[in-house]
């Protein structure tokens, strides 16, 4: 059994953008009821995310675009600052929760506390640029953990691994110019954000795939064209941008995989971590927006994650 921890905030339920959105609160309430029947909650080591600080995620983004998103918060109501992300009085404290989630994450796995985790936190972060807030994201989670762990943990080859339906842009943005972090991903194309099919250097492992694709081919392609150049890369710590919305179920998205194929990758990139020797995986929750299937899928990858 491996110990795994489960990192969470109360805040993230707070932020909120206007009903009938689809990355809601219920997400996180969905996941936390969800570990509690399936029993597994009493195996996992629960933490509360701290804040993040400016400097941690000015370590991925523009400093002034920290400052900006920090500063356009509303006092009341909702404020958009794109069609689909927008604002509350407590979306600050939930993303600084987010981000610091994922630093978190990082601090554990390398003190060796923990030997891998879960971040239940939104709003989520794949989207968001160096300077642009985009797709329910406002500050990259996953890009900021990543940064912690080169540049105050002295790390010097990392992989960033996205099954969310849609390409992680922000994170490709970050780091496009960085070779230290590979990044694997597949994603629906042509779909939002219809980026990502055009790789722009070596460690941009990013696989464009047609609608109603099936963990079979996900498979295929996880086996035949992620697993080769991680190995190469020989990654020192393995980040997950944790979507779930390719889930069959997810109308977000037309891709087909099912809870066994989220386990089975996890799996693989167990695998992938003990093969370089070192057993550090955080994960970080992206999207996943039928609260069913969201809460079954995350449930057996932590399942996966704790070798439960
Ligand atoms: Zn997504």
């Amino acid at each position: 059994m491996s110990t795994t921890a489960f990192i969470s905030h109360r805040d993230c339920w707070l932020h909120d953008m206007g009903a009938h959105h689809p990355e809601c609160p219920d997400r996180l309430s969905a996941i936390n009821d969800r570990l509690i029947a399936a029993g597994l909650d009493m195996f996992l080591s629960f933490h509360d995310a701290p804040l993040a600080t400016v400097d941690n995620i000015a370590r991925a983004h523009v400093r002034e675009y920290v400052e900006e998103v920090i500063a356009a918060a509303p006092e009341h109501g909702i404020r958009h600052l794109d069609p689909d992300t927008a604002m509350c009085p407590h979306t600050v404290k939930a993303a600084l929760r987010s981000a610091g989630a994922g630093i978190l994450a990082v601090d554990l796995v390398l003190k060796g506390e923990i030997e891998n985790a879960f971040c239940a936190i939104r709003p989520p972060g794949h989207h968001a640029e160096r300077g642009k807030p985009m797709g329910f994201c406002f500050f990259n989670n996953v890009a900021a953990a990543v940064r912690h762990a080169l540049d105050v943990h002295g790390l010097e080859r990392v992989a960033v691994i996205d099954f969310d339906v849609h390409h992680g842009n922000g994170t490709e943005d970050i780091f496009r110019d960085d070779p230290r972090v590979m990044m694997a991903s597949i994603f629906q194309h042509p779909f939002y954000p219809y980026s990502g099919a055009d790789n722009p250097a070596p460690h941009m492992v990013n696989v464009p795939v047609p609608a109603g694709t099936r963990g079979d081919a996900f498979r295929e392609i996880v086996t035949e064209k992620w697993l080769p150049p991680l190995r190469g890369h020989q990654p020192q710590m393995i980040f997950i941008s944790a979507g779930f919305d390719a889930h069959y179920e997810d109308d977000m998205g037309s891709l087909g995989l099912v809870e066994s194929d989220y386990a089975w990758v996890t799996q693989q990139i167990k695998a992938l971590a003990a093969e370089c020797g070192h057993q550090r995986i955080v994960s970080v929750l992206e999207g996943g927006y039928s609260l069913s299937s969201l809460a079954r899928s995350v449930a057996m990858h932590i399942k996966t994650l704790a070798d439960l």
